[in-house]
């Protein structure tokens, strides 16, 4: 899905390079930790994905495409497939929220029936319907974020790519993205996410890369976020203490909820293989779909589950009242995935895996 083969990136004017000889490559529905220092090569990797960048030497590779052979006129149609949030948001702040999430539909020529659909769609999934009309500067930094996340999925991004998507939140509210992106995530969408968020990236224990001086150190499939001594200390330790704990809960509820559906499948082909030995015993025909569904194409190490997660209630979408970090409840986005029909915007449906440009 993503593949760098001995990617170089030299800056001009720079003596060291950017990137030196970095190699990987991302599956399908994984979600990966970019981590290391402030310099270390992390927001330049996720510009050579998102084609803001071309290496100066080697190949980087998304979705089946050499980006070094796809022209300049595809790069927006190559884009659409790719969601991307930073740091500082980059909302546009003379529009509502609604027109920041349907401002790149609308300039890629998107139908206004799409829009209309698409918009809402995705404020739900980040639990901010309601807030449509607001202006960015009536949000906090948090829904701030939201605002962007719902801007990066309202195109059914296959992949959504995060620099340090956390790093102007205060921790608790930081959970709260940090749960988002891992349901996002559960719906099937690859997510790469640089970060500093060593408590996270402890907690998450999902793949890890890491890079120092431009250089791949680590690639490691269920990582910890490894030597934290050189991450700036902005919070007191005991806050960061309770965010990891959050952090902790948070996640466990995503893999419970995913947990719960492997329970629900695994109900479902018992009961499937029951009807098949019921039909075998019987001369009649056999039934044509009797067969469990089963990911197709993710590494063994991730789970993907290929129904979305939904969350136990319909209830409240409203963020709760931050008291602080030590009272804050993990409060999951309350939103039906399958209900608002968005399983395809989170790469569940295979339809449009190789489009990338309209004659292509
Ligand atoms: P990180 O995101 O891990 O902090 P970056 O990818 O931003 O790292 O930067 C990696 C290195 O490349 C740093 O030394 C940085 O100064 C340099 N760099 C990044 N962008 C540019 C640029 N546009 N021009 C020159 N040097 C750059
Ligand atoms: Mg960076």
């Amino acid at each position: 899905m993503i593949r760098f083969e001995n990617v170089t990136k030299r800056y001009r004017g720079t003596s060291k390079p950017a990137l030196s000889g970095v190699d990987f490559e991302v599956q399908r529905g994984e979600f990966v930790f970019l981590v290391g220092a402030s310099g270390s090569g992390k927001s330049s990797c996720l510009r050579l994905i998102l084609r803001e960048d071309v290496p100066t030497s080697g190949r980087v590779a998304v979705l089946g495409r050499d980006l070094r052979s796809l022209a300049n006129r595809k790069v927006p149609y190559f884009r659409r497939h790719i969601g991307s949030v930073f740091q500082d948001f980059r909302l546009l702040p003379s529009k509502t929220v609604y027109q920041n999430v349907a401002f790149t539909l609308q300039v890629t020529g998107s139908s206004r029936g799409f829009i209309q659909q698409a918009v809402p769609e995705a404020l739900a999934l980040v639990g901010l319907d309601g807030k449509q009309k607001r202006m960015p500067h009536e949000l906090s930094g948090g829904e701030q974020q939201r605002v962007a996340i719902a801007r990066a999925l309202v195109n059914r991004p296959q992949v959504l790519l995060a620099d340090e998507p956390t790093g102007n939140l205060d921790p608790a509210t930081s959970v709260d993205i940090m749960q988002l992106l891992a349901r996002i995530n559960a719906g099937g969408t690859t997510v790469l996410m640089a970060t500093h968020e060593a408590g996270f990236v402890d907690q998450m224990q999902r793949r890890v890369i890491e890079l120092n001086d431009g250089e791949m150190v680590r690639d490691e499939v269920h990582g910890g976020y490894g030597d934290t001594s050189n991450i700036p200390r902005l919070v007191p330790a005991e806050v960061r203490g309770a965010a990891a704990v959050a952090a902790l809960t948070a996640v466990q509820e995503v893999q419970r909820q995913t947990a719960d559906l492997s329970m629900v499948r695994a109900a479902l082909a018992e009961e499937l293989s029951e009807q098949r030995k019921a039909a075998a015993a019987a001369p009649a025909h056999e039934p044509a779909s009797a067969s469990a569904p089963v990911a197709e194409s993710t590494p063994a190490d991730t789970v993907v589950p290929l129904e979305p997660v939904v969350a136990p209630d319909p209830a409240p979408v409203d963020p709760p009242v931050a008291v602080g970090p030590r009272t804050h409840p993990i409060v999951l986005p309350q939103v039906d995935v399958a209900e608002l029909g968005v399983a395809d915007r989170l790469g569940l449906s295979d339809g449009d895996d190789e489009e990338v440009g309209p004659t292509s």
